[in-house]
């Protein structure tokens, strides 16, 4: 089943009115698919753009934009091994939450990292999955990593390119 929602999505995504084609109310299968690292406007060179759906990660993600109450804009949502391997080159074998499309990294702008915490922790799929605050590393604004993980919660940070506990990234973000 997965493996055909995969192959639906992958052919949607290389019609040119890919943009049109929403997941939900306000995310579109454009936002979702594997990038280019270096233009976020193109597919990733090495999967050509996959993505793999996960509706509990969608709802959330939904439930956290009406928290905010503002555009969500995304950085980062289905990765390929490929991707994560390139990103990641110290680390042997890397894996993430964006390898099985549960997980989303974004931004809202003028919206800093403790709003961004608080609206993630009242969804219950994001508040018992993983949360990430990067500290001002997305062209100077705080950006969140939101995951809908089983395996129990896990809270992280990170300032410039080094990890903290969210605890310190939210007290530095302010
Ligand atoms: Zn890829
Ligand atoms: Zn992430």
């Amino acid at each position: 089943m997965i493996a055909k929602l995969k192959e639906l999505w992958h052919n949607l995504c290389k019609r040119e009115d890919d943009d049109m084609i929403q997941l939900s109310e306000h995310f579109s299968i454009k936002e979702a698919i594997c990038h280019d690292s270096s233009n976020s406007s193109k597919p990733c060179p090495y999967c050509h753009g996959v993505f793999i759906p996960c509706d509990t990660l969608l709802k959330a993600l939904e439930a956290f934009r009406s928290n905010v109450d503002a555009p969500v804009i995304i950085t980062s949502w289905t990765r390929c091994q490929i991707k994560e391997a390139k990103m990641k080159p110290n680390t042997p074998s890397p894996k993430s939450q964006h390898n099985y499309g549960k997980a989303v990294d974004c931004y809202v702008n003028g919206v800093g990292a403790q709003i961004l915490y608080d609206a993630a922790i009242k969804v219950p799929a994001f508040n018992n999955g993983g949360i990430g605050i990067y500290v001002k590393q997305t062209s100077g604004r705080d950006r969140i990593h939101l995951d809908v993980r089983d395996t129990g919660k896990a809270r992280w940070g990170y300032i410039s390119n080094k990890e903290v506990s969210i605890e310190e990234a939210l007290k530095q973000s302010k």
